[in-house]
């Protein structure tokens, strides 16, 4: 029996609606068939006030052990380090994250504000709001880059806005049964098992970004949606078109670029107005390549793709 406790700070709710939407295992899953004892969720979780207080107390005290400490949202510091813009059962929430993260055996971030702060960290960051571990790229956040939960481990990073309900389930049932020294994370602590490929692989639409056609409208079925509507696929770690969602698409397959949420910079720009779903461009190449490709190589590359595309790359292959 593993205790899992899972906690919400600056954030919608999106992560938990993702949760509770799993299927590979589902959330009832991990209790019936993993035996993880849910102590408290927002949405879940019965104890209010005094009980709640209790509980808590007693999770910080170490008299209830702490095996897995989840965090949704963003640690909110505002105003002036007080952390008072969000109190929870009787104090600030950022108390309460300091304490548990001390006695947690495991400590997981879901989302990407609880891993890197995600849109509440963005500039002007009214909130204060920093992830657990990062700040956007800055490692560090509100527990310091030094943290290691009583497993040894720093906290492990689930991205996304929000991230794949299997993402989830499927780390929370590896560290309660006893796998969790087997996660292999990448520098941004992010389990490698999901986060070491790219959204473009698996992508359907592959063969059009190799001749360079374009899709020019979300929802257009047949091109590739890098050259013009922003598609951050190739330089976006997360598994989207390889677990995909609802077990049956993904964006790009859908035709809705990527906007690389599983990265630490999310949202790219600033949200500044015209960044957007929008390639953005220095003299005509884009202004963020794909991984590891550089700008001599990639116009090379899209000149000689572009004369080689054939007649087909420009028709809507995927006839029903
Ligand atoms: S739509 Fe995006 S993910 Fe798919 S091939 Fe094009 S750039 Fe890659
Ligand atoms: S396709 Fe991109 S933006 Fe969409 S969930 Fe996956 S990583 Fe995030």
């Amino acid at each position: 029996m593993a205790n899992l406790l899972w906690l919400q700070g600056g954030a919608c709710s999106g992560n938990t609606m993702s949760f509770l939407n799993a299927e590979e295992p589902s959330a009832c899953d991990l209790v019936t068939d993993f035996g993880i004892n849910v102590l408290w969720h927002p949405s879940l979780g019965m104890e209010l006030g005094e009980n709640l207080q209790k509980l808590m107390r007693a999770l910080v005290s170490g008299q209830m052990p702490l095996d897995i400490f989840v965090f949704e949202g963003t640690v909110v510091q505002a105003p002036n380090g007080t952390g008072e813009w969000n109190r929870f059962a009787g104090r600030p929430m950022k108390d309460w994250v300091r304490d548990l993260a001390k006695v947690a055996t495991f400590t997981v971030a879901i989302g990407d504000c609880a891993t890197w702060g995600g849109i509440p960290a963005t500039a002007p960051n009214p909130s204060d709001s920093v992830g657990l571990q990062f700040l956007k790229r800055g490692h560090g956040g509100f527990l310091g880059k030094d943290y290691k939960s009583k497993a040894g481990l720093p906290v492990i990073n689930i991205p996304g806005c929000p991230a794949h309900p299997d993402w989830i389930t499927q780390i929370v049932v590896a560290v309660a049964t006893g796998r969790g020294g087997d996660l292999s994370l990448d520098e941004f602590q992010r389990p490698k098992t999901f986060f070491q490929s790219f959204t473009q692989t698996g992508c359907t639409r592959n063969m059009h970004f190799a001749y360079k056609v374009s899709a020019t409208e979300f929802g257009q079925r047949k091109g590739c949606l890098f050259y013009d509507l922003g598609c951050r696929g190739p330089m976006t770690h997360s598994p989207c078109n390889r677990v995909l969602w609802n077990r049956q698409s993904s964006k790009t397959r859908a035709g809705m670029p990527c906007m690389g949420c599983t990265e630490p910079e999310f949202p790219f720009y600033d949200l500044a107005p015209g960044t957007v779903f929008k390639t953005q461009t220095v003299m005509g190449v884009p202004r963020d390549m794909p991984t590891g490709v550089d700008k001599t190589g990639y116009i090379k590359l899209t000149a000689a793709a572009k004369a080689a595309s054939p007649k087909w790359a420009e028709e809507d292959i995927f006839v029903v």
